[in-house]
């Protein structure tokens, strides 16, 4: 269940830890309103001839730091109020990771999986067309978000290369390949996630091999966390998307289980209407209670707003990797940290993907196109680096991993802001 409002959720705790980080207050005042946010209807033409009309969103939050940077989301529950909030927390983790960027995001409330690829097609075009004055390669740079994919990057890109009439492969990341896409895209969120959770694992002393990881959502993000540390010798004893889980003790193959919902996806185009429950032998959980579980590590990589004060208490794992952007509500945060678990929190644990996105901007405005081995190197010395600065602060002063982020983070944008000079303190345009 989730909260009337995901923004004040993430203002709540922009505040709290605004004290603990010790900023001038005029800073903060200042990070609890977006610069800019666009909302648009999207007129559609059906492929029964039909016009259909869709609600659209682009927030740039913050752009003290670069031009802004965040997903573009496809959901049936995608509003103004979240669009705000996921802009902010982009806004923070960029900083975080030290990108750049500031924070920005998007989204269409649409349930994109009951569209065919020519109508998903057409939304994507007509999406950048009203949007073609708002983003930019020097602006704000869409990327992928939930149920977004390289393959409607690249519609974006082609869309607004047309009505440019240019090249600006620097204006969307996340592309395919062949449109100066980068290598290593495609699973940077879940390998920067599981950067993340080895750093844990040998800050804690755990040995690897003897722990067990619970994943809810098996999109993008969930499927390479899992497919990593299964490979890298942990046993993932359950995984769930959107229609429910499974649960066995022995642990999954998480690559045939992949596999297994490849082949569903087929046969609707570019969307995956199988579930992970028809496809392997297994013990039906619903997602509820895989987050209950008994296991080590829990890995919330769906949506926002999970773990509530009303079922925090029941968390049984030792660690919690946020995938997911917001799984843990602020209400929840005592009661977790009460009891002992260790987060890694969203705006570090899955700030693999921008990183990588930023990488791909940087190739497309040098005209390069780095090796695999490179996006490899340089996204473990970055998340490495990220995750030593969030650790040590948090030992350094007793705080949570989140409170030593965000503190960080909002540090980074307090001295960017003084460093800009007086002009904004007299001009608020
Ligand atoms: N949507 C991803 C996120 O929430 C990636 C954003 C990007 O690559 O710009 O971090």
């Amino acid at each position: 269940m989730k909260t009337a409002s995901t923004f004040n959720d993430a203002l709540v705790r922009v505040k709290s830890l605004a004290e603990l980080a010790n900023i001038n207050p005029e800073i903060i005042e200042g990070l609890l309103h977006p610069k800019e946010i666009m909302m648009v209807s999207l007129p559609v033409r059906m492929d029964d001839g039909s016009q259909q009309y869709f609600s659209g969103y682009r927030c740039r939050y913050n752009s003290i730091l670069g031009p802004t940077k965040g997903g573009v989301r496809f959901h049936p529950n995608v509003n103004e109020d979240e669009v705000k909030a996921l802009a902010l927390w982009m806004t923070i983790k960029c900083a975080v990771v030290g990108l750049p960027f500031g924070g920005a995001k998007g989204g269409i409330t649409v349930n994109p999986k009951a569209l065919s690829p020519m109508e998903l097609e057409r939304l994507s075009r007509v999406y950048i067309r009203v949007l073609a004055d708002f983003i930019g390669p020097h602006r704000d740079i869409p990327a992928p978000d939930v149920y977004t994919n390289s393959r409607i990057m690249g519609w974006m890109m082609a869309e607004y290369d047309a009505i440019k009439r240019t090249h600006a492969p620097d204006v969307i990341t996340g592309k395919p390949i062949e449109l100066g896409g980068s290598l290593g895209r495609d699973d940077a969120t879940g390998r920067g996630a599981y950067l993340c959770t080895l750093e844990l694992i040998n800050k804690m002393g755990w040995n690897l091999t003897e722990l067990s990881v619970a994943v809810q959502g098996f999109g993008n993000g969930g499927y390479h966390v899992a497919r990593l540390l299964q490979q890298a010798g942990c046993k993932i004893v359950a995984i769930s998307d959107s229609q429910g889980g499974i649960y066995s003790e022995d642990g999954f193959d998480i690559e045939s289980l992949w596999q297994g919902k490849q082949q569903s996806k087929q046969v609707k185009g570019v969307y995956c209407h199988g579930s992970v429950c028809e496809i392997v032998k297994h013990e039906r959980i619903s997602n509820e209670e895989l987050l209950t579980l008994d296991v080590d590590i829990l890995i919330p990589a769906a949506l926002e707003g999970v773990i509530t004060k009303n079922n925090a208490n029941k968390v049984r794992a030792k660690a919690i990797i946020e995938i997911a952007n917001g799984p843990i509500l602020s209400e929840a945060d005592d009661i977790i940290n009460n009891k002992g678990i260790k987060v890694v929190p969203d705006v570090l644990a899955n700030a693999g993907g921008v990183t990588v996105s930023y990488f791909e901007w940087v190739q497309n405005r040098s005209g390069q196109a780095w090796t695999i081995e490179k996006v490899h190197t340089q996204l473990k010395e970055r998340m490495t680096a990220a995750f030593e600065k969030v650790w040590d602060l948090a030992e350094k002063e007793q705080r949570t991993l989140r409170e030593s982020a965000y503190v960080q983070a909002l540090r980074r944008i307090s001295s960017a802001v003084e460093a800009h000079g007086t002009r904004d303190y007299f001009n608020h345009n």
